[in-house]
């Protein structure tokens, strides 16, 4: 997870009560860092800071398991200093040209594209516009799900369009952004990277909204909806207004879903109408790459 304000977040997490510890190696880096640029820790006392934090915070803290962890954290902190950006700048110009690409799913990509660039050109300064996260996770971040064949060529529609280019090294796959332009007027400020790609949906207009328990982008699918999947949980007493009926247009089955849903097939039905539009489109690329 790429976290702008690195100092904000750590100091968010010691104030909870529920720490998440879903990626505990980031939390122990991230806390690590934290005690030793902000609070002047390091060598041993760094080390019993992090063990005392998670014989707090961790259910069934063991510390036996977690001795090399802790260290590796702790010897590599001061290497890194914390990330304390406020926000990324997208500028006029940027907008004009990814505005004029008039596709969805490239816009979204190259939006994404965008704001890894100049994150990485914020954190070092010789960066000059180059993305060298994993294709993986750019597509994650563009909120785009697709297939290794279609990473592939949206990549190259990109470098045909003048858009982005690739290293000139076999083995390196990073992506340099060719349209940074910091000169021209500032115009949307991105503060959160966890869904670049619903950032861009939300500037284009459609119907986006901030999670009130975590600030997470979801669309807005009722007229109420105020959580995303994860907080909702954590909101027993809240339900979406506007459940209507939908009849499967495959299997004529009636289901409920929520008002704004665009679905016309039961869950059965989508899975293999998705599995059967996957297999045309594999037929359809390999005859294209064959003759
Ligand atoms: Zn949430
Ligand atoms: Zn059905």
């Amino acid at each position: 997870m790429i976290i702008l304000n690195e100092k904000n977040y750590i100091e968010l997490l010691l104030t909870s009560d529920q720490i998440d510890f879903s990626k505990p190696y980031q939390t122990l880096s991230l806390l690590a860092r934290y005690y030793c640029h902000i609070r002047g820790c390091n060598g041993d006392k760094l080390i019993e800071q992090l063990q005392d934090f998670m014989k707090q915070h961790y259910p069934r803290y063991n510390p036996v398991d977690w001795t090399s962890c802790i260290e590796t954290c702790a010897e590599r902190a001061l290497k890194y200093p914390l990330c304390q950006c406020d926000g990324v700048w997208i500028t006029s110009s940027e907008l004009d040209v990814i505005n004029q690409i008039k596709d969805k799913v490239l816009e979204r990509l190259v939006f994404t594209l965008l704001c890894l660039a100049k994150y990485h050109n914020f954190r070092n300064k010789n960066n000059q516009n180059w993305v060298n996260n994993p294709d993986s996770e750019i597509y994650r971040l563009a909120c785009i799900t697709t297939n290794s064949y279609e990473k592939d060529i949206r990549f190259h529609k990109l470098k045909e369009a003048g858009l982005i280019d690739f290293a000139n090294k076999i083995d390196n796959l990073s992506i340099k952004v060719l349209f940074v332009n910091d000169e021209s007027e500032k115009r949307l400020c991105i503060t959160d990277y966890r869904k670049l790609g619903y950032e861009w949906r939300l500037y284009k207009g459609e119907d986006y909204i901030r999670c009130s328990g975590c600030g997470i982008l979801v669309r807005k699918t009722s007229v109420n909806k105020k959580y995303c999947k994860d907080c909702v949980k954590k909101n027993p007493y809240y339900t979406p207004v506007g459940i209507k009926s939908i009849t499967c247009i495959d299997c004529g089955k009636h289901f409920n879903a929520e008002a704004a849903s665009r679905d016309c097939r039961c869950d059965l039905c989508k899975t293999s109408h998705r599995k059967e539009l996957q297999k045309l489109k594999m037929r359809r690329y390999r005859n294209k790459t064959t003759v």
